[in-house]
């Protein structure tokens, strides 16, 4: 695992429309940072310049100890868990948790390692078989959220992974990224605009508004301010 360190981040659109404007924040090895705020605040445009989504349009984006900002997404060492999950559906969930690793030319015993070791923790070992029109919209999102434990990266990002759920899903969804969170002590950097998910997640909030850092601090201190 990886720190991730965002200086003066600023991305200007067209031109002409400032989306962030200059975005400074850390998130430690380890800590689960939940970026919160309405609608067109600038969270989408944050995460994806951290992923490589985006150009960057001023400011330095760093994972580990590396600068990034020039670097393909393949090349930051970060995997993303989207609200589309984007599983292929001729694949079996197998096929889907090895495509990007067989890609890599890595061994066939630590894929199958990986595979095994992800399944379990996310409980669907038994769905292994299936394609993922076989599934329900909460084993596609374990699915696609295996797809980003098999490769075992620095850091994670979530682009609103559970806005697609029903409400009944995301509460139980949201009790399993932080059973895994408590577990694993992943570096994960997680966009929401759902703050009873913020705060439930987050070791750290981070509050944007009109592009820029309202306010920053612990579930506590942000939510029971008088
Ligand atoms: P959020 O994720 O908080 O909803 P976004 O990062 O998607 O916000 O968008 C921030 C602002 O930037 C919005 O005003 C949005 O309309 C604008 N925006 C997003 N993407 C583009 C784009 N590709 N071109 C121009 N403006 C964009
Ligand atoms: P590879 O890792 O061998 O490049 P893939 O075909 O799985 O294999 O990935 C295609 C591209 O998308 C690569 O740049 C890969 O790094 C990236 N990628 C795949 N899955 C994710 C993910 N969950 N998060 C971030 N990047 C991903």
């Amino acid at each position: 695992m990886a720190n991730i360190e965002l200086k003066d981040v600023r991305k200007v659109y067209n031109n002409v429309f400032e989306a962030v404007k200059g975005v400074s924040l850390s998130v430690a090895d380890g800590e689960f940072v939940v970026l919160v705020g309405p609608s067109g605040c600038g969270k989408s445009t944050l995460l994806r310049m951290v992923a490589g989504l985006e150009s960057i349009t001023s400011g330095t984006v760093a994972i580990g100890d590396k600068i990034v900002n020039t670097l393909e997404p393949a090349q930051r060492d970060i995997a993303m868990v989207f609200q589309n999950y984007a599983l292929y559906p001729h694949m079996s969930v197998r096929g889907n948790l090895q495509y990007g690793l067989k890609n890599r030319k890595m061994a066939s015993a630590e894929i199958a390692r990986r595979v095994a070791e992800a399944a379990k923790m996310l409980e669907i070992d038994a769905l292994l078989d299936r394609k993922p029109g076989q599934l329900s919209g909460g084993q596609r999102q374990r699915v696609a959220m295996g797809r980003a434990l098999v490769r075992e990266p620095a850091a994670f990002l979530f682009d609103e992974p559970l806005s697609n759920l029903d409400a009944k899903l995301r509460v139980q969804m949201r009790a399993e990224i932080r059973r895994l969170q408590r577990r694993l002590r992943t570096t994960s950097l997680y966009v929401t605009h759902d703050q009873l998910e913020a705060m439930t997640l987050a070791d750290k909030l981070v509050v944007l508004n009109g592009g820029v850092i309202e306010q920053a601090g612990t579930p506590m201190e942000i939510y029971e301010r008088p």
